[in-house]
């Protein structure tokens, strides 16, 4: 079955096409600045990738311009739209009310909807795909993935914050996590590269790309997660600044006179490397100025890997140890650098990283040394596939 991938965000839209039972990716692209005039799609694998300067007035008029690609044109993968089996959307919030994937209906719309208000940039983007493939594809079938519903495992005195309960009940403030799909696919395959059961074992799962999350698996359940409420809490990010006292955000609004608005866009946009270096959100450029001796690159670098290496104790100690630490996402999987001072000083708890392992390059692999007792293990995150995996699971038990 062909499963049509979608990651809706306010003004663009990603999608993959992905036959489930091979693996392959038959087409992939993403229409950027929909609703203004700049809009555009870029269409096709790797070096048939195609750009189509378009005015793409909202995600309808973006979904139409993707399926009469998909199925016409240079780079079409199908004849029609009848090869396409089901659609998959991923969606950021899933609130208490999803713990797994579930086919679209009324009832589920309106959930996600209702949820708009506790991420108010991603819900209410992906209900606009959701309603385009409606209107364009009536008759397939469509399934919702959550970020979040990895995490609803997670125990009241994980995800309850310290705050009057009253009012995290009146707001359905606690932890919700994301990433999940991500964490989910990388600690299923761990399993199969380490071939033991996933129920056998302690896993923390390290996703380091531009957002970054780190979570506790123990025996195939997730029992804990560095995100929040919203994914600004935990790790420092790209431009995020993860976990910090709280108090600091009262002292810069009343110090700064910043709005509710601007405030969270320093903490979301501002911060992280980029607030640190004041150079940038992407690694490359902080690793490459510190090793030009930038000290508030070197700082920066310092910081994100120290962050790193503070929740691998954390989740060590709330899991009472750990069989495997598994990385992703563009640091995790790229960075030898980072991962050897994330890993540096942790051989007394039995993580002892392999250097010249660290260094090769390839695809799932295990680069700790044979007598570390924790296996470190790259696994290349694969969130589309987990999303194509589920839609054609929930389509082929035939629940709709
Ligand atoms: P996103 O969360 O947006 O999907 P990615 O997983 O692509 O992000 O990760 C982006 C981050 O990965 C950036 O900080 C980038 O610098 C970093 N990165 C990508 N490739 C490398 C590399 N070869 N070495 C170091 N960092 C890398």
């Amino acid at each position: 079955m062909n499963v049509l991938v979608i990651n809706a965000g306010s003004s663009s839209l990603k999608y993959q096409l992905i036959n489930v039972e091979t693996q392959r990716v038959l087409a992939k692209g993403v229409c950027e600045c929909v609703g203004s005039p700049d809009s555009f799609l870029k269409h096709g694998l790797d070096d048939n990738e195609v750009k189509i300067m378009t005015q793409l007035e909202d995600h309808n008029a973006a979904m139409a311009l993707v399926l009469e690609n998909l199925t016409s044109g240079p780079n079409k993968a199908i004849d029609s739209l009848d090869e396409i089996g089901a659609v998959g959307h991923r969606i950021v919030q899933g609130g208490k009310y999803f713990d797994r994937s579930v086919l679209v209906d009324d009832d589920v719309i309106q959930k996600i909807d209702e949820l708009a208000e506790l991420a108010p940039l991603h819900n209410k983007p992906s209900l606009m795909g959701i309603y385009a493939c409606r209107e364009l594809m009536p008759d397939v079938p469509q399934v919702v993935v959550f970020d979040t519903s990895f995490f609803q495992s997670l125990q009241p005195y994980v995800y309850t914050y310290p705050i009057p309960l009253e009012l995290s009940q009146k707001y359905s403030i606690r932890k919700y996590g994301a990433h999940g799909t991500s964490h989910r696919y990388i600690a299923e395959r761990a399993a199969v590269v380490l071939d033991e059961p996933l129920d056998d074992l302690k896993l923390i799962t390290c996703h380091l790309g531009n957002g970054c999350s780190v979570s506790a698996i123990d025996h195939g359940i997730a029992i804990d997660t560095s995100m929040g409420l919203t994914p600004l809490d935990g790790l420092m990010m790209g431009t995020r600044c993860g976990s910090i006292d709280p108090s600091i955000v009262t002292f810069l609004m009343e110090h700064e006179g910043l709005s509710p608005e601007e405030m969270n866009t320093l903490l979301n946009k501002k911060s992280g490397l980029l607030g640190i270096s004041g150079i940038s959100n992407d690694l490359r450029s902080v690793r490459d100025a510190s090793e030009a001796g930038d000290e508030r690159a070197m700082l920066a670098y310092e910081m994100y890997s120290y962050s790193v290496k503070k929740y691998i104790g954390q989740y060590m100690a709330v899991m009472g140890g750990v069989d495997a630490i598994v990385l992703t996402a563009g640091v995790g999987e790229n960075c030898a650098k980072m991962r050897r001072m994330i890993f540096s000083g942790l051989q007394p708890l039995g993580i002892v990283l392999d250097e010249e392992r660290n260094r090769e390059v390839g695809f799932e692999r295990e680069i700790s040394t044979d007598d570390s007792d924790v296996c470190i293990i790259i696994i290349p995150t694969n969130e589309e596939y987990m999303i194509a995996r589920d839609t054609y699971e929930i389509i082929q038990e035939g629940i709709y």
